[in-house]
């Protein structure tokens, strides 16, 4: 295939770097959204590395048992040809589809995919960032020294964990977020309260029942929201097709919008805000409240205090009442902050214009430093909540290819 060259209106186009060990491209992350930009960018000739283990956040961060909430349509990685798709990584492992997807179907979908890209992947971490003008160094954790004209950082959420105040003294063997390790069963026979309203507490709530902990939920909001609540909305054909997109984020009506992330970047950042946290606001998949109807669903409260008592913790609630546990669980969500993450030194996340934590982006999901981008959750302040989900990939890898490919 020809290549192009690489063009990047903010960089003078002075070419590729010159010396040995450059590329055109390093995507940083390996997830959802590091390997379908990769799919791309490759298929129009681009030289482009993807760092990372793949989809190494899945595999080894969500809780085994998981099930996507995300419906099949909306969990494809993206490719040019729409040819590596969930349905035809089933066929092609004699698999047999499934609603909801199995975690582990996801991951090893996500390997699947990364295999059909072939070259170009190379599973170490990085560690280091450097702006090396008129591109970037990239320091690998053998000690590896690359150069890069341009880099996209699409390293998931993985750092951003939120951690009520109350709890920020305690270890991870007390007091963990959900997506701190896969395996709920070592909390069989415990006691377990789970922090929060949102997806992420209320499955790990019905993984930790299911493996015979001893839980309860404990959600601020003063009921807890189910997804599908309006399920008549999404039969009423073409009304339906008006109000929803297969993606599926967002309530009527805002779920259209936020299907097309270019348009959602025109509107006003206030309104923008308030449609994003909408679209993402705590709520449970349609089939968890069968598998919770007997575990304790405490809503309207939080805790105020939290003690070690010996290999205990003591929560103290809101409303004055006590409970006594071995282990407590977060579902606490996260908050995107660019500077948590350990591989761009501080130096370099001081260049770059952010809104509040998340990098201020211009077309091509670049940032203010020239040939820096960021895709994933970091772009959803800029582009809306579509990219917080793996639907969001084929917007953002057709986006910052056709960006590239500028002449
Ligand atoms: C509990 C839970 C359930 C979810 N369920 C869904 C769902 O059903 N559907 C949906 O669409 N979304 C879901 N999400 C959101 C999901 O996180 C995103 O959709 C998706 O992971 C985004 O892909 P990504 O590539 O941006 O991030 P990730 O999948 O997190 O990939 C980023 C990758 O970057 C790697 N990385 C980080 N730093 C480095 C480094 N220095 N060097 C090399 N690699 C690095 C990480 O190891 C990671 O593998 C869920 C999230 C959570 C927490």
């Amino acid at each position: 295939m020809h290549k192009q060259s690489l063009v990047d209106t903010n960089v003078a186009p002075t070419g590729k770097l010159s010396g040995p060990g450059q590329y055109d491209v390093a995507i940083i992350g390996a997830g959802p959204y590091g390997l379908s930009a990769a799919a791309h960018l490759k298929a129009k000739g681009l030289d482009t590395r993807v760092f990372g283990q793949p989809m190494e956040f899945w595999a080894n961060k969500m809780p085994e048992g998981m099930l996507l909430r995300s419906p099949r349509v909306a969990s494809n990685l993206s490719d040019p040809d729409r040819a590596f798709t969930l349905d035809a990584y089933e066929t092609a492992a004699s698999k047999e589809s499934c609603t909801p997807l199995p975690l582990d179907t996801f991951v090893e979908y996500g390997r699947w995919f990364r295999h059909q890209l072939g070259s170009g992947l190379d599973e170490r971490c990085v560690l280091r960032v450097d702006h090396d003008r008129p591109g970037f160094r990239v320091t690998l954790q053998d000690g590896e020294q690359v150069r890069f004209r341009t880099v996209i950082v699409a390293a998931g959420i993985g750092p951003f964990k939120k951690k009520p105040n109350v709890f920020q003294e305690f270890s991870e063997s007390h007091v963990s977020h959900c997506y701190d390790g896969r395996d709920v069963r070592r909390f069989a026979g415990k006691k377990v309260v789970v922090i929060g309203g949102g997806q992420s507490a209320l499955e790990s709530a019905a993984l930790l029942h299911e493996a015979k902990a001893e839980v309860e939920v404990i959600a601020r909001q003063s009921r807890l929201n189910w997804i599908g609540q309006h399920s008549w909305l999404h039969h009423l054909g073409p009304i339906s097709s008006m109000l929803y997109s297969s993606h599926d984020v967002g309530p009527a009506g805002i779920s259209r919008l936020v299907a097309y992330p270019k348009l959602t970047a025109l509107v006003p950042l206030k309104l923008r805000d308030k449609i994003r946290k909408r679209a993402v606001r705590p709520a449970g998949a349609r089939w968890l409240p069968e598998r919770l109807k007997n575990v304790k669903l405490t809503t309207g409260r939080y805790a105020c205090q939290a003690l070690l008592r010996g290999d205990e913790i003591e929560l103290r609630l809101d409303d004055g009442s006590q409970r006594r546990v071995h282990h407590v669980l977060l579902g606490t969500g996260y908050q995107v902050d660019i500077s948590r993450y350990e591989f761009l030194p501080r130096e370099l996340t001081q260049e770059i214009q952010r809104f509040d934590g998340y990098p201020k982006l211009a077309s091509g999901f670049r940032c203010s430093i020239p040939g820096m981008h960021f895709i994933g959750a970091t772009a959803a302040r800029s582009y809306g909540p579509l990219l917080n989900f793996v639907a969001g990939t084929e917007f953002a890898s057709r986006e910052i290819t056709r960006y590239f490919s500028r002449a």
